[in-house]
């Protein structure tokens, strides 16, 4: 199935592509006149002075859908008066959309982007009350009232917890990447490495030692602290217990201060846990662990390929409360192959059992170069879609009748146009990384395989992003380039 699309002036093919895409998932679009589409769109927009005038149609078979429209440019100029043109763009092109289709294409209305609570936060800051910003949402970006509802509560919920003031400068989050997994998931994308138990690890750790040092170094330099600290991958539980103990004794020496307020370590696969490595990992300071069943079902854990079964991440749970881990978060998958509401109100109702302090709901999201979507397609999870939306809903349900919060939330790409992941949480347990990263206010420094570095500018909300290589190979021969480009980064942004 092909869409064709024209545009007047064509830069709105960037403004639109993504709604059109939401109302067409099953569509290739072209840009070249193509007689042979089973969709026709065209749309032209004007400027003339203060007044902006929208002309589009929509011609599928018989069915032709026409819109005019034209709104006064109340904002003169600037930055502002392009960010208003772009939103009436996407709005008449959503309506338009919509009449012709007959149905409503995205409850996130005219956002397509991956962080709609950090709208939220811009409207708060600019002291616009919630429910002002609620019939904002409503009215000027179309959002659902059940979405419009939920990025408000989530904005509410983390805004006290975001840097802001002097802090927001100086400062970061850390994370830090080790690319390696006991085996691949099903429905990974992230090409790390598999590792098998006598790998030597030794070349990607001395390569991220020299690293932390680069980087330590140069938050001294600019009088930055770390605020907070990621350890995840991969599955950083790889590393022995020798190598996490060397891991910690230089994440001392270099980043952790009194004004490090939280240490996270992904352990995410329960088989590569013990209560020694636990605590081993509570003494060395650690305060927040994740351990991810994905699902509680065994089958469907067999499936997708991880090499632990429901069992192996209770009694993971139970030796990380051992070890007095207070605060831990577990990961879920909605989406995942052959599950059906069962398996999610089984998986939910048996996660409440351990009471984590935090439960990450993601939709499965199929991406390019995991296994799955090679398998099955991109497609396979938009033709149960009915099915992920309950078992989200009801998820969200149970969790919010168990006294969790939803405190930050995230959309992807690929992902189906009403779904999100969401981090729910018990009240006092919200994770300072998770929110800052989240929302982009705060520099998160990426070292070690696969990490990402954002670089915030606190005055004008700039933000640069920068990847590190997640092969550990081609990590560990570009260290000294990559030290160098985020020490660039990190002295531009002071
Ligand atoms: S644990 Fe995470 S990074 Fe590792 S293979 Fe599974 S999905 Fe990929």
């Amino acid at each position: 199935m092909l869409i064709q699309t024209t545009f007047q002036p064509a830069e709105l093919y960037e403004a639109v592509h993504e709604l059109i895409r939401m109302a067409y998932p099953k569509h290739d679009l072209t840009r070249e006149e193509s007689p042979s589409a089973d969709v026709k769109l065209h749309i032209q927009r004007d400027i003339d002075g203060q007044q902006v005038f929208f002309n589009g149609w929509i011609i599928t078979g018989d069915q032709r859908t026409a819109r005019k429209e034209s709104y006064p440019l109340d904002v003169t100029e600037g930055d502002e008066r392009r960010r208003h043109i772009n939103r009436l763009t996407r709005r008449f092109a959503y309506d338009l959309l919509v009449e012709h289709t007959g149905h409503s294409i995205n409850s996130y209305g005219i956002l397509t982007g991956m962080r709609p609570v950090k709208l939220v936060h811009r409207m708060l800051e600019r002291g616009i009350s919630p429910i002002q910003i609620r019939e904002q949402l409503r009215n000027d970006f179309r959002m659902s009232p059940e979405k419009a509802d939920l990025i408000i509560e989530v904005a509410s919920n983390n805004y006290p917890f975001i840097v802001k003031g002097p802090q927001a400068y100086n400062t970061i989050g850390l994370y830090v990447g080790i690319p390696f997994c006991p085996t691949r998931c099903y429905y990974c994308s992230f090409p790390g490495a598999v590792y098998q138990p006598g790998d030597s690890l030794r070349s990607f750790l001395t390569a991220l030692v020299r690293e932390m040092e680069g980087i330590s170094q140069c938050l001294k330099e600019t009088g930055r602290t770390v605020q907070s600290i990621y350890i995840g991958g991969g599955t950083p539980t790889v590393l022995s217990e020798d190598e996490l103990d060397q891991l910690f004794n230089h994440l001392h020496r270099l980043f952790i201060s009194p004004a490090t307020l939280e240490i996270t370590v992904e352990a995410g696969r329960p088989d590569t846990l013990s209560p020694m490595k636990l605590r081993l990992l509570k003494d060395a300071g650690a305060s927040r662990i994740c351990i991810n069943p994905q699902t509680m079902n065994n089958e469907t854990l067999a499936k997708i390929g991880r090499a632990h079964d429901r069992e192996g991440v209770v009694r993971s749970v139970n030796w990380a409360r051992e070890a007095d881990f207070r605060q831990i978060n577990m990961d879920l998958i909605v989406g995942l192959p052959d599950e059906g509401r069962q398996d999610y109100q089984h998986t939910a109702e048996d996660i409440l059992k351990l009471a984590p302090e935090n439960i990450t709901v993601h939709t499965l999201a199929v991406k390019r170069g995991s296994r799955m979507a090679e398998q099955e397609g991109r497609e396979s999870v938009g033709e149960r879609i009915k099915t992920v939306q309950d078992g989200l809903a009801m998820m969200e349900t149970l969790f919010r009748e168990s006294s969790y919060k939803p405190y930050y939330l995230y959309r992807q790409k690929y992902m189906q146009a009403s779904m999100e992941n969401v981090g729910y949480s018990l009240p006092g347990h919200f994770c300072l990384y998770n929110i800052n990263m989240i929302e982009e206010k705060q520099t998160i420094i990426g070292i070690g395989g696969g990490a990402a570095s954002k670089f915030v500018n606190p005055s004008d909300g700039g933000l640069k992003s920068f990847y590190n290589p997640k092969n550990p190979v081609a990590y560990a021969e570009s260290v000294d380039r990559l030290i160098a480009a985020k020490v660039d980064n990190l002295k531009t942004v002071h």
